[in-house]
């Protein structure tokens, strides 16, 4: 789950790490007074969608001024911001987090994430900050550093001391850029983030070592215990149908293609993308139903896939282990009867009680186009949507 960076700030403000002075902003009038109550000389408007590059977009603007902060809010507010993290269709901007002026000496980049290679958390840091931090690991890696985290001890005070001096902290500053990353990694921790990235971390004319920005991603397996991080949800930002989907336990990914697919089990579901995309077809989306789908859940899968505008045409694909190919049945025709489906519709089913479920889709007087294997089925799904 991701949050807003006015958000991540606030959490992480908690565990001691240093951020600017900030308010969240939903019109422009909360934007002066917040401006105001901030009360510096130069204050900052910040657009806030769940999306970086804001800045090369026009989405952080430096007014100087309180009818600067008015300009500024009701020229961002409503807005569509297009930027490199967005997709061409842009995010809405709805709120503004408007934030006390920094005077930035240096922007460096700092990192949390969790390694796959190792199994364990890893801080990186970088002198390049302020830019992508994948651009920089593409142009000049011998620019990044990594410290590579022990879980039984955490990160260790001469870890975080290497790290500040080898990105060039100033060696009078050493000292705060160590309790930050102490801090950050504490916040990481706690809240079970999966991502802690502060691109810009900066030192400041005042030499204060503070987060400029911050994008925090929480592990979802573990919101359970985190009910402060979820009241932060901001369904506005996050797709419909996946909201819809969640609801139903579905795990739903949409896509740019027009072939709708339902699959039980991810590994069949990415196969069956695949297969799609072998004979020239484009996905809709990625659905699991899971093993465990009853007739409702399959309805309410169906539902999601043909509220997508998109979708052309269905492809289901069962492999019948848990699931029972007769019960996947009985909701592909309730769910094409409730929806009253007009779009080619190709089951591919196998498994458990597979002719008690081809049997009951022969006899539901429905138009559907019953495929052999799943090459089968996804050349049939991809000719039918031509
Ligand atoms: P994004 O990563 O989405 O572009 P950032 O929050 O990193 O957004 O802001 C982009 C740039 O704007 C920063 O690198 C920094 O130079 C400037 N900036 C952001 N916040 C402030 C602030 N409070 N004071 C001064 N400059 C800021
Ligand atoms: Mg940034």
């Amino acid at each position: 789950m991701n949050i807003h960076e006015y958000q991540g700030k606030e959490v992480l403000r908690q565990y001691g790490v240093s951020v600017p002075v900030g308010k969240v902003a939903f019109t422009p009038d909360e934007a002066v007074a917040a401006a105001k109550e901030i009360g510096t000389a130069v204050t900052v408007v910040k657009a806030q969608i769940h999306a970086g590059g804001r800045g090369k977009a026009g989405g952080v603007k430096i007014a100087k001024n309180l009818d600067e902060v008015r300009t500024y809010a009701e020229e961002l507010l409503g807005k569509v911001l297009v930027t490199h993290q967005t997709g061409p269709e842009g995010k809405e901007i709805k709120r503004l987090l408007i934030e006390q002026g920094c005077d930035i000496k240096k922007e460096y980049y700092v990192g949390i994430v969790v390694d796959r290679a190792t199994g364990r958390v890893v801080m990186m840091a970088s002198e390049e900050g302020g830019t992508e931090i994948e651009e920089v690991a593409e142009k000049t890696p011998e620019k990044i550093f990594k410290e590579v985290i022990d879980p039984a001890v955490g990160l260790l005070p001469f870890q975080a001391t290497r790290l500040a001096y080898a990105i060039n902290i100033p060696s009078e500053l050493v000292r705060k850029a160590v309790k930050f990353m102490m801090a950050l990694y504490a916040a990481f921790v706690d809240k079970d983030c999966s991502i802690a990235e502060i691109n810009p971390l900066v030192v400041t004319g005042d030499g204060d070592v503070m987060a400029l920005d911050a994008k925090l991603n929480f592990d979802s397996n573990a919101l359970y215990r985190h009910k402060d991080i979820v009241e932060l949800r901001d369904l506005d930002e996050e797709d419909e149908k996946e909201i819809e989907a969640s609801k139903f336990d579905l795990s739903y990914i949409a896509l740019d293609g027009n072939i709708g697919c339902m699959v039980n089990g991810a590994g069949l579901a990415m196969a069956t993308m695949d297969i799609i995309k072998h004979f020239g077809g484009d996905p809709a989306n990625f659905l699991d139903v899971g093993g465990g789908a009853t007739t409702e859940k399959v309805t309410e899968a169906f539902k999601i896939i043909l509220s997508d505008a998109k979708v052309k045409g269905i492809f289901v694909n069962i492999f019948g282990g848990i699931m029972r190919c007769d019960v996947i049945a009985n909701g592909v025709v309730e769910a094409a009867k409730q929806v009253s489906l007009d779009k080619p519709l190709v089951v591919r089913l196998e498994g458990t009680n597979v002719e008690l479920g081809k049997k009951i889709l022969n006899e539901s007087g429905l138009n559907i186009v019953s495929a052999d294997s799943m090459s089968d089925g996804a050349q049939k799904i991809v000719s039918l949507v031509k």
